[in-house]
C-alpha cells in the first residue's frame, strides 16, 4: 500500500523549493495551522552548504499553504506530483521576514497604493539537456532539433496544462540541446508561483524521462546562456491596459517610464538578486542576447530592458499586448525575489517622478567610455561578488526589504561564493549544472 503525501514547500533564496511531505489523509488540520520549519534553512544555499544565519540551530516559524498554489498532477512515469507552496509566518502568524511570497505581496501592495495598478508578467524559461555532447549543426531553432525532443515537450506541455498552467510555446533555442518553455501573462503572484511549478514539472518530466535538464545560467563558458526573461505590463483595476501611451515616446506610459528608469538607476544591485549566481555574470556580457549594460531597447535583444512589438490594425489589442521584457535575470533567482526587488526599484522610479530612459541603438560595446558616461550607461558587474557590493551599497534598494533580509541575502550569496572557493571554471559550471 501505498499513502498519497503533499509536499509544503516555500520557494527560497537559492531558487530552490524547500519543505516536507505530509499524508493527505491528514492535510485539513495543516490548511488551517500549518506546519513547523526551521528559519536557518532559507541559508542553505543552492549547494546545500549552509550559509551564516542569525538563527543557527535555534527558532521555529510555520509554513502556511496558500490553496492558491497547489499543484496536483499525474507524471508519465504514473506517479502524481502533488506539492503546495506556503507562505511563512512567526508563531504569532505575523509574517516572517524571509517570506519570499510575502515580500513579493508586499511590493505589489505598494504599487497598488502608490499607483492604483495591477502588475501582469509572464516568465519566458530557457533550459539545457544535459545528456549527449557536441554541437548539433542545424538544429537551431529547427523542426528537426523539435522533433528529437517532441514526445519530451509534448509531455511537459500536458504536464504543464493538467496542473492549471497551458504553456504558451515550447521551442528549440539556439544553443545545443537549448530549449525554451514560456507560460502566457497572469497576474504578478500567480506568474511567480507559476514560474516554481514550471521549473520542479520540468525536473519531473525530465526525470521519469531519464533526460535530465538545467536551467543553470551558463552550460558552457563561451556557449549560449539560458535565460530567465520576464515580461511585465500594468493594469487598472477595471483591466484597462497601462503600459502604452501612444502619445509618449515608443508609446511609454508616464508610469512605465518611470518604473522602467527606476529598474535601470538600481540594475547594478539588482543583478544581485536578479542574476545571483557566480555563472550568472558570466552570461551578462554583450552579444550573447542576454543583457550587458543598464539600457533600455526597442526590439532589441541585447537590452536589459526591452520594449516589445504588438501586432495588428486594432488599437485596443495593442494596448492589451504591449510589454516591457526584463533579460537581465536567470533560474537561480526566485521569481518571487526578482519580480519583488523589480518592483521595489522600479517603485523608487516613480516616487522620484523619473523621466524615461532614451532607447538606445546599436552595438553599447562600440562606444567610448565617455559616450556610455555622458548617457548616465555603464557596464552591468562583471562578477557576483560586485553585484553584492553594488547590493550593499544600494541603501535605497535594501531598505525596501522587511527587517534584515537584505543583511540575511548578502550572507546568504557570499556563503555561497564562498562554497566556490578553490574551484576552477569547468568545476563551477560542473556544480551549477548539477545545481539548477
Ligand atoms: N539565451 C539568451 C539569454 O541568455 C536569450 C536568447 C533569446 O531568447 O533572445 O538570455
Ligand atoms: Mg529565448
Amino acid at each position: 500500500m501505498t499513502e498519497p503525501l503533499i509536499a509544503t514547500v516555500v520557494p527560497d533564496i537559492a531558487g530552490h523549493v524547500r519543505g516536507k511531505a505530509i499524508p493527505l489523509a491528514g492535510f485539513d488540520a495543516v490548511w488551517e495551522n500549518g506546519t513547523g520549519w526551521t528559519p536557518a534553512n532559507v541559508q542553505i544555499t543552492c549547494f546545500d552548504v549552509a550559509a551564516k544565519s542569525p538563527w543557527g540551530p535555534t527558532g521555529d516559524v510555520r509554513m502556511i499553504p496558500a490553496r492558491e498554489a497547489m499543484v496536483e498532477v499525474a507524471l508519465p512515469a504514473g506517479a502524481t506530483e502533488r506539492f503546495v507552496l506556503c507562505d511563512v509566518v512567526e508563531g504569532d502568524g505575523a509574517p516572517w521576514e524571509c517570506c519570499l511570497r510575502t515580500i513579493l505581496k508586499t511590493a505589489l501592495a505598494a504599487l497598488k497604493a502608490e499607483t492604483g495598478l495591477e502588475l501582469r508578467a509572464s516568465f519566458e524559461h530557457e533550459f539545457t539537456f544535459r545528456d549527449g555532447d557536441g554541437p548539433e549543426p542545424g538544429s537551431a531553432y529547427s523542426l528537426r532539433g523539435l522533433r528529437g525532443r517532441r514526445v519530451f515537450g509534448e509531455t511537459l506541455c500536458g504536464v504543464l496544462r493538467d496542473a492549471g498552467l497551458p504553456p504558451d510555446s515550447f521551442l528549440r533555442e539556439f544553443g545545443p540541446r537549448q530549449f525554451e518553455i514560456t507560460l502566457p501573462p497572469q497576474p504578478a503572484l500567480r506568474a511567480a508561483d507559476e514560474a516554481v511549478a514550471l521549473r520542479q514539472l520540468t525536473y519531473a518530466v525530465a526525470e521519469d524521462f531519464a533526460a535530465p535538464v538545467t536551467f543553470s545560467p551558463l552550460v558552457t563558458e563561451t556557449g549560449v546562456g539560458n535565460g530567465v526573461h520576464i515580461h511585465f505590463s500594468f493594469w487598472d483595476e477595471n483591466g484597462h491596459p497601462k503600459t502604452l501611451d501612444g502619445k509618449r515616446p515608443h508609446g511609454l506610459s508616464e508610469v512605465a517610464g518611470r518604473f522602467i528608469a527606476g529598474i535601470l538607476d538600481h540594475l547594478p544591485a539588482l543583478t544581485a538578486i536578479t542574476a545571483p549566481s557566480a555563472l550568472s555574470h558570466m552570461r551578462l556580457t554583450p552579444h550573447r542576447w542576454s543583457a550587458a549594460f543598464n539600457n533600455l531597447g526597442v526590439q532589441d535583444r541585447e537590452a536589459a530592458v526591452r520594449i516589445c512589438p504588438t501586432f495588428g490594425a486594432d488599437a485596443g489589442k495593442r494596448a492589451r499586448q504591449y510589454n516591457i521584457e526584463f533579460r537581465a535575470t536567470d533560474a537561480a533567482a526566485t521569481p518571487h525575489l526578482s519580480l519583488a526587488a523589480m518592483i521595489f526599484a522600479g517603485l523608487d522610479g516613480i516616487r522620484q517622478a523619473r523621466p524615461a530612459p532614451e532607447p538606445t541603438v546599436g552595438d553599447l560595446t562600440l562606444l567610448s567610455a565617455e559616450a556610455l558616461a555622458a548617457k548616465s550607461l555603464a557596464r552591468l558587474p562583471a562578477s557576483l561578488d560586485e553585484a553584492l557590493l553594488a547590493l550593499e551599497a544600494d541603501t535605497a534598494l535594501l531598505a525596501a526589504f522587511p527587517g534584515r533580509f537584505g543583511a540575511i541575502y548578502l550572507d546568504h550569496k557570499r556563503g555561497e561564493l564562498g562554497a566556490l572557493e578553490g574551484k576552477d571554471i569547468d568545476e563551477r559550471l560542473a556544480a551549477y549544472r548539477a545545481a539548477y
